[in-house]
């Protein structure tokens, strides 16, 4: 009986074990929503309404269906207004009502943990808008640097909150960007700082671009919880580490379901082009517009009929058939685990949000499904130090539950 436990629970199962465990086991899937709180990444945008204004709607979404989840402020932001405010004062009463939105969301019983855009690092405001000079990813900061910014940004989230609740840790983590990995340092920061669970690998997702370059492409582990090598997160340790990371979920979206979403966005782009459209007599540029509209629609229309497309799970950015075969793909991952619990982790931009109805409608369906159940990243944290969730390591053998 024993041996048969060990063998259903193994992640690295054979085809023919796959299949008995399919027929034998349904799953319970741990699924965390979190949330990277921000406002653009270039610093603009305003912040009551791409920040403050939707957390307080999804806020009430998630209380109506009893969901908790978590908020990943990126708290590199908030320092910058904190270090301008008294040079500025009206940045103070908008990082007053960043701190007292946080602490609503906490005391609702969701998470808050800790998200770090370093291109705020000695961020300047002046005439009403800031400006950011700073690298967009951690991983091209010297380790001091980045040390020093994970240390302040960790320590403001741990002044904040435990006046609220004193077992309050910040203990999770997702990079700006995602940007988390290779680095020579990144990890053992995290690790040496108490982070034990990153959440920032979205397998299959390729940038480069000047201001940014990540390459999750070839990521050994793309769905299940794994210790990472602690240089390099994209590939699995032979061994436990002292960070867990759980891979940022992502999915292919069906052609019909990828082709309905984007006929919508373009729609979109064409009614906002359109509002900002130049003067009739500017024919330069009404050449340009149709030219691109061109290609939009070759890019958004025609490709996706080519190939399935890869999504990172944004609830903020899929609308709601997208969502549903997010789930089904999900659940077919994690019956093809063979585990009974299987923690997942969605993410969401409140500043994108696109279709606020078909998250409620989304989350309102997930509460009420027997194999989902919600979680937050220090809940998540806590089941995979003890065991109750598995982790993987590259060796044949899965850490087991000991408890
Ligand atoms: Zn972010």
């Amino acid at each position: 009986m024993y041996s048969e436990w060990h063998r259903l629970q193994s992640v690295f199962l054979s085809q023919s074990q796959t299949e008995v465990c399919a027929t034998t086991m349904k799953p319970t899937i741990h699924l965390a929503l979190t949330h990277d709180w921000e406002l653009r990444g270039d610093g603009s945008g305003d912040i009551e309404q791409i920040q403050f204004a939707p957390l307080r709607r999804l806020l009430e979404v998630y209380a109506q269906a009893g969901a908790r989840t978590t908020i990943l402020p990126d708290v590199m932001q908030q320092l910058a207004f904190r270090r301008c405010e008294n040079k500025h004062p009206n940045l103070k009463p908008l990082a007053d009502s960043w701190d007292e939105h946080a602490r609503a969301a906490f005391l609702q019983g969701h998470d808050v943990q800790l998200h770090l855009h370093p291109q705020w690092r000695n961020a300047e405001y002046a005439n009403g808008r800031w400006h950011l000079d700073g690298d967009w990813s951690i991983l091209n900061y010297e380790r001091d640097a980045a040390y020093a910014m994970l240390a302040e940004g960790k320590q403001y989230l741990e002044n904040l909150l435990p006046p609220l609740d004193s077992s309050y840790r910040c203990l999770a983590f997702r990079a700006g960007a995602l940007a988390a990995a290779p680095s020579t340092h990144l990890f053992k920061s995290l690790a040496d700082l108490g982070i034990q669970l990153d959440v920032s690998v979205a397998a299959g997702v390729f940038v480069n671009t000047n201001k940014l370059q990540l390459d999750y492409r070839d990521c050994e582990e793309t769905f299940l919880p794994f210790f990472p090598m602690m240089e390099d997160a994209r590939k699995v340790s032979n061994k436990p580490e002292p960070i867990v990371c759980v891979p940022l979920n992502h999915f292919f979206g069906s052609r019909r379901a990828v082709t309905r979403q984007n006929i919508s966005l373009a729609r979109h782009e064409v009614r906002r082009k359109r509002s900002a459209a130049p003067a009739a007599n500017d024919a330069p540029a009404r050449n340009q517009s149709s030219a691109s509209r061109f290609e939009l629609a070759y890019e958004k229309l025609i490709l996706p009929l080519v190939k399935r497309k890869h999504f990172v799970s944004d609830t903020g950015r899929l609308n709601y058939p997208l969502m549903r075969e997010m789930l089904a793909s999900i659940r077919r991952r994690a019956q093809a685990a063979g585990m009974a619990h299987v923690p997942v982790v969605l993410t969401n931009h409140p500043k994108d949000i696109r279709d606020l109805p078909a998250i409620e409608r989304f989350v309102g369906e997930v509460s009420q499904a027997e194999d989902v159940r919600f979680i937050t990243l220090s809940e998540m944290a806590g089941k995979l130090r003890s065991g109750e969730f598995q982790v993987r390591t590259a060796v044949s053998k899965p850490r087991m539950n000991t408890n």
